[in-house]
């Protein structure tokens, strides 16, 4: 027993993954393990082979690794790229930097367009880095689809056009880690060739699951890619996957929180879904600038409909901030990372959130702004509130 005094009520986990969790993947969990050789794992597996297929909006194949969302991004670039392979990358936040560390690492040769952290990554600047390759030797463009550090969103469709203009034949690849069921994502119509999603953020499972959705350009690239690969190896999952199998131990339980996540989003309906991450992105960044606080995203394009980043005032200290909200109203707040590190503030609207809950996060948000001296106007909440209320007058008049 801790000698810490008992919160009452609920934590509000307002970070950007892992996320909620909600009540019916708890307990889908808390079951014994099973045979994964046996029948019963055969049709689990099957069924979330094919059940998560939707929500890439893929018809191809979406491999399923017992690992983190970064252990997706390697197999990602080990299954298609060989020793030395030019690699388009945009700096859009610290993930797309991670990406490009890890591009380096594996020996791939990455050359990167610089942002201000403030936009998704640009297709126009994109297309003219491309026109110039006249050899058309660069392999593959990486781009972070929903930058979790600055809430700034890719418009992939656009990054696809900037490839077709340009006639590259250049893999497109893509983290949607936090855009996965939070982001409108089409892999087959957007012609994305490997997009990488992990399981703890919009999916609202625990961390440990990890995917590759694989066009089939980016299967015929793996015949002769040559980076070494073995425990991510495509082949041998897919040797396995037909038959609701894998080549080695799955995470089983993690499967049965799987099935659980997908059940939910499909009772929710999906298009619903992507609806309620939009509207409650846009509730919170109604709040912030009612609060006269600034909005990381530059532009309404690059809106987040995950995660908004918020920019502290000069003089106070964004951690300091979150640790006076968690102490105080037990609420965890998304730390600024890297060169936002100090200077800003996430909030999450990602998983498992409603009206409610986003209003009560709001409310922690524009008290501890009021105990911590941050200079801010009153009404973020109340403005926040109206909109959801608007938005909410079909629903009531049904109801009615
Ligand atoms: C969370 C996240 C990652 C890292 O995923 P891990 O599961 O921590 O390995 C990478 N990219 C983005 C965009 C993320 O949000």
């Amino acid at each position: 027993m801790s000698n810490e005094p008992r919160s009452p009520g609920r934590h509000f986990l307002q970070i950007p993954g892992p996320t909620p969790i909600p009540e019916r993947v708890v307990a889908a969990m808390a079951r014994q393990v099973l045979d994964h050789r046996g029948p019963e794992f055969q049709k689990l597996g099957k069924r979330v082979l094919a059940g998560i297929k939707p929500l890439f909006k893929t018809q191809s194949h979406v491999i399923i690794y017992p690992a983190s969302g970064t252990g997706a991004w390697e197999a990602a670039l080990t299954n298609t790229l060989s020793p030395g392979d030019r690699v388009l990358m945009v700096e859009t936040g610290q993930f797309a930097v991670l990406w490009k560390q890890m591009v380096d690492r594996l020996g791939l040769r990455a050359e990167v367009i610089q942002t201000d952290w403030r936009i998704g990554a640009d297709a126009n600047e994109i297309e003219s880095h491309l026109r110039k390759d006249k050899a058309k030797a660069i392999k593959a463009v990486c781009v972070v689809h929903n930058e979790t550090s600055t809430g700034c969103l890719t418009r992939l469709d656009e990054v696809r056009r900037a490839l077709d203009a340009t006639k590259h034949p250049a893999l497109l690849m893509t983290d949607s880690i936090s855009g996965l069921a939070a982001a409108d994502l089409r892999h087959d119509e957007w012609g994305i060739d490997v997009t990488v999603a992990g399981s703890q953020k919009g999916l609202m499972m625990p961390p440990g699951l990890s995917f590759t959705a694989v066009s089939e350009k980016a299967l015929a690239a793996s015949k002769t890619a040559t980076l070494a690969r073995s425990y991510f190896s495509w082949d041998d999952m897919l040797a396995f996957n037909g038959d609701g199998w894998f080549p080695y131990t799955p995470a089983t339980s993690l499967f049965y929180a799987l099935d659980e996540s997908i059940r939910l989003i499909n009772e929710e309906g999906f298009e619903n879904v992507l609806a309620r991450h939009a509207r409650l992105g846009e509730a919170v960044r109604i709040a912030v600038r009612s609060w006269g606080l600034e909005v990381n995203s530059r532009e309404a394009k690059y809106d987040s409909p995950a995660v908004t980043t918020v920019l502290m005032p000069d003089g106070h200290n964004a951690d300091a901030f979150r640790k006076l909200v968690l102490e105080t109203f037990n609420m965890s707040l998304g730390t600024g990372l890297n060169r936002l590190a100090g200077k800003a503030f996430r909030i999450a609207h990602l998983g498992d959130t409603n009206e409610l809950t986003i209003l009560g996060a709001l409310t922690g948000v524009e008290m501890g702004l009021e105990l911590a001296g941050v200079p801010h106007k009153k009404g973020g909440v109340q403005a926040a509130m109206a909109y959801l209320a608007d938005c909410a007058k079909p629903v009531a008049a049904k109801a009615a």
